[in-house]
């Protein structure tokens, strides 16, 4: 027997009973992304393998140990990407569109990669739906960024589930005066850290306050909150985003903790975080990345950002089932004819209905079949209403509309049928 063929491990299928749950959050998206003022980049899957290794970090975890990495036919490294903004600031550099701190608003979706370990809500391929400004420094844009999520989360139902983690790690020089004083700290207390903590001790001490491990976490207390180190203009950026964040009505809770896996962050860093969904619970996270399009070979230009991790949104609506989304996948109409001539005057007859109504969905019977067994097939795909020609309702131009919810039958002129149609699956649907 041949051995069956699975897919790969941490990478799903997204079924048709899923579809429809993302097929509405990327409408939603798009919608307000375009009352925004933003446009849709699309960019390459793959990269050069270097890209993502100067712009996230070499020390950083994605970097270390997640990334699929390869080596192409001509020997030439590339990988997979393992997020969107490295891939967005390449093309930005290499299409001229980043130069002299130039005005950009894009928004990206698309797959990404990343060899971790398969768990509920993390996944070796996700997707992610992300947004990266350039060319503005102030607050302002920071705290229009998280408004805009905010609007997201409203028109999906799910904005009681999710709640927002703010902090400043302030500019890249005050980060090296912290990451100084942590080196120093952990050094002290080498005993209580584990084999990675150590290796990070160094090169990337900010890494050590996200362990989750008991013995490392007990050093925290000694640790001042990164507010301390913060240069006065990031501190005063920060204030004046709290400020506008306050007169948005957007609550947020501010996480000394909070430093973001990648390297490129400065100043603001974010996270919309749900309790419903155990410990993958960053639904999207952003912030701040002004040094990055110079650090690869760009102009200096401020730049802030976030992506969505699709597949944590889509189990979060699933768990708590908004009711602004709408997952009723029943078809609207089935097609039903019997007897002599009938079939071809139905097939004239579904493209016509299509014409006419093209909101609904329409589902014709193929292979013939009694009366009974093609109504039988309508109820298996949960129509609403059925349409039904025989030869008697030919010969009188007219077609027998049944409500399947109800059982309830009426005779229509053909002619009519479109009108009368409509208004009824607009009551059905709508009730
Ligand atoms: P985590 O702390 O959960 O590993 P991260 O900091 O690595 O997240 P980012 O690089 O900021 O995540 O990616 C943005 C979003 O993409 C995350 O908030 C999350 O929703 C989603 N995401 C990241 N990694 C995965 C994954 N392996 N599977 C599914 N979603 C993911
Ligand atoms: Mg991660």
């Amino acid at each position: 027997m041949t051995k069956k063929i699975q897919a790969i491990r941490g990478m799903h299928d997204c079924l048709p009973s899923d579809t429809s749950i993302y097929q509405y959050i990327e409408t939603t998206l798009k919608k307000i992304f375009i009352s925004y003022g933003f446009s849709e980049i699309r960019l390459p899957i793959v990269e050069k393998t270097n890209l993502f290794k100067h712009a996230i970090g070499n020390m950083t975890d994605v970097v270390e140990k997640e990334m699929y990495t390869f080596c192409d036919r001509h020997g030439e490294s590339i990988t997979l990407r393992p997020e969107g903004t490295a891939g967005c600031v390449r093309a930005g550099i290499e299409n001229g569109f980043l130069y002299n701190n130039q005005e950009q608003r894009l928004w990206y979706s698309g797959p990404m990669f990343r060899y971790e370990r398969p768990q509920h809500g993390r996944y070796r391929q996700f997707h992610q739906i992300g947004a990266e400004v350039f060319g503005f420094l102030g607050p302002d844009i920071d705290a229009d960024l998280i408004i805009m999520t905010f609007r997201f989360w409203k028109l999906l139902g799910i904005s009681k589930h999710i709640h927002l983690e703010l902090n400043s790690i302030g500019s890249i020089e005050s980060r090296k005066n912290y990451c100084r004083m942590l080196t120093v700290l952990f050094e002290k207390n080498i005993q209580a850290l584990d084999i990675d903590c150590k290796r990070r001790m160094y090169s990337n001490p900010m890494r050590i306050l996200d362990s989750k491990n008991p013995s490392v976490q007990a050093l925290f207390h000694k640790i001042p909150p990164i507010k301390e180190y913060i240069d006065e203009e990031s501190r005063i950026h920060f204030k004046e985003l709290c400020r506008l964040l306050d007169i948005s009505c957007i609550p947020y809770h501010i996480n000394q903790r909070l430093v973001r896996g990648l390297d490129y962050y400065n100043r603001t860093v974010f996270e919309w975080v749900t309790k419903d969904l155990g410990s993958q619970g960053t639904i999207c996270s952003g912030g701040r990345y002004d040094d990055l399009v110079k650090f690869l070979g760009g102009k200096s230009t401020n730049a802030v950002g976030f992506a969505i991790g699709l597949e944590r949104l889509v189990l979060l609506i699933k768990a708590i089932q908004p009711k602004e989304i709408d997952t009723d996948q029943n078809i609207d109409l089935y097609l039903i004819s019997s007897g002599t001539g009938t079939e071809d005057i139905m097939l004239l007859l579904s493209e016509t209905l299509r014409n006419q109504l093209p909101e609904f969905t329409i589902i014709k019977n193929y292979g013939g079949g009694s009366f009974k067994k093609q109504l039988a097939r309508a109820n298996k795909y949960k129509a609403r209403l059925a349409l039904i020609l025989g030869e008697d309702e030919i010969s009188h131009n007219q077609c027998i509309i049944k409500n399947l919810c109800k059982g309830m039958q009426q005779k229509v002129s053909l002619t009519h049928a479109p009108f009368v149609l409509r208004e009824l699956l607009k009551l059905l649907k709508h009730k």
